[in-house]
């Protein structure tokens, strides 16, 4: 199981590869037989690793990824990554060359930039597949549904693009209340049944994790998830995610480096946020907010030492923090401590952290992961 960590640092991310393809294969279950899925793997994988999760997933049949940008298609193509990858940010005219050569889908969603990409295309002798953006209430990327016609024209002329999806994007998808989700399905399917009379062969696509799990109706040609891959339920209502199993994939821990005795009244840490009402211990931690261990999560934190859950004290610094192990026996330097994740029979969830940052389980994981060194498990 855990590796000795090499020269480097005592903070570590590990990665359990199976629990990430225990998520996918059940996220396939859920989808069926009719539809496929696009593991989202932007952000470097939400902080566990691009080119590792994609290759994880290829293993077990996935074929078609999901990236941010034509950047990230290309460092999964040169990592050997086959099948379909779809740049959901779309390209633009400095970014055609590589589409064209490293055979990645761009989303689209601006008529002068297809018909670009189309000449370019034409002239290598390619046909670039495209995936049409449509906006039907996200109010974020992607053409207004009265522009599709005008869309539709533009495919039929052009020789260098071929139009190989169309989606659209949810954003209240994790609600309970799903009307808002059904309305945007439904405005989409019409637009979709009009788009499949010219090009049957395109593929529609709209949900996310949320609308994959709790709306049936949207999963359509093929779901999109993302969260739910990496084991967070996409909404903290308590039971939305009662439907699918779903596993931790990342964790966060890092080691005692010293334990020390200090009297009561003794303040802890910078501006002295904490001061002890009783002679305490202390383990000082060498993980902080250059680490990704943000310092909001002063006086807020908890962290699992010897399987047992204590508070961090004291405001957190750039390298260190502090956990108050009163409570605890034989706590030593050395011994490790989870920041996220399980230890004995106690967890720590990214939904937990998040609830403390006062932000959401994506960005807790994008900034661990991205802040540390990983480990594959
Ligand atoms: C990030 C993203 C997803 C995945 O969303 P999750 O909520 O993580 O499942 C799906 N589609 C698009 C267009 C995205 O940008």
């Amino acid at each position: 199981m855990a590796e000795v960590t090499p020269s480097g640092s005592w903070n570590r991310i590990e990665i359990n590869l199976e629990n990430l393809q225990a998520n996918y294969r059940n996220l396939s279950n859920l989808a069926g037989p009719d539809a496929r899925v696009m593991p989202v793997v932007k952000s470097d994988a939400y902080g566990h690793g691009l080119v590792e999760v994609a290759a994880a997933l290829a293993d077990i049949g996935a074929s078609v990824f999901g990236v941010a940008e034509t950047e990230e298609g290309v460092r999964l193509r040169k990592a050997g990554i086959e099948g379909e990858i779809i740049v959901l940010l779309g390209a633009m005219a400095e970014n055609f060359s590589e589409i064209i050569r490293y055979a990645l889908a761009p989303v689209v969603y601006d008529l002068a930039m297809i018909k670009e990409l189309s000449a370019r295309a034409e002239k290598e002798g390619k046909k670039v597949p495209v995936h049409l953006k449509i906006d039907t209430g996200m109010g974020r990327l992607g053409i207004m549904p009265d522009e599709v016609d005008e869309y539709l024209e533009l495919f039929s002329e052009l020789a260098g693009v071929e139009l190989a999806g169309v989606l659209s994007h949810f954003p209240m998808a994790d609600s309970s209340d799903q009307s808002a989700t059904d309305t945007q399905t439904a405005v989409f399917s019409q637009l979709v049944k009009k788009i499949h009379e010219r090009f049957a062969g395109s593929v529609s696509h709209i949900a996310n994790s949320a609308a994959a799990i709790r709306n049936p109706g949207s999963r359509l040609n093929m779901i999109r998830p993302g969260i739910a891959l990496y084991g967070c339920c996409p909404s903290a209502g308590s039971d939305f995610c009662s439907g699918i199993t779903l596993q931790p994939v990342m964790s966060f821990k890092t080691r005692v480096i010293q334990v020390k005795e200090v009297p009561a009244g003794y303040g802890v840490s910078y501006g002295h946020q904490f001061t002890t009402t009783r002679p305490t211990r202390l383990a000082v931690l060498p993980v902080g907010y250059d680490d990704g261990y943000l310092r909001r999560l002063s006086g807020r934190a908890e962290v699992l030492i010897g399987g047992k859950r204590v508070p961090v004290v004291g405001r957190i610094c750039m390298n260190a923090c502090m956990a108050d192990i009163t409570d605890l026996d034989r706590v030593q330097a050395g011994d490790e401590v989870v920041l996220m994740g399980r230890q004995g029979l106690e967890e720590i969830s990214a939904d937990e952290i998040a609830g403390w940052l006062e932000t959401i389980s994506y960005e807790v994981l994008c900034t661990f992961g991205g802040s540390n060194h990983r480990f594959y498990v």
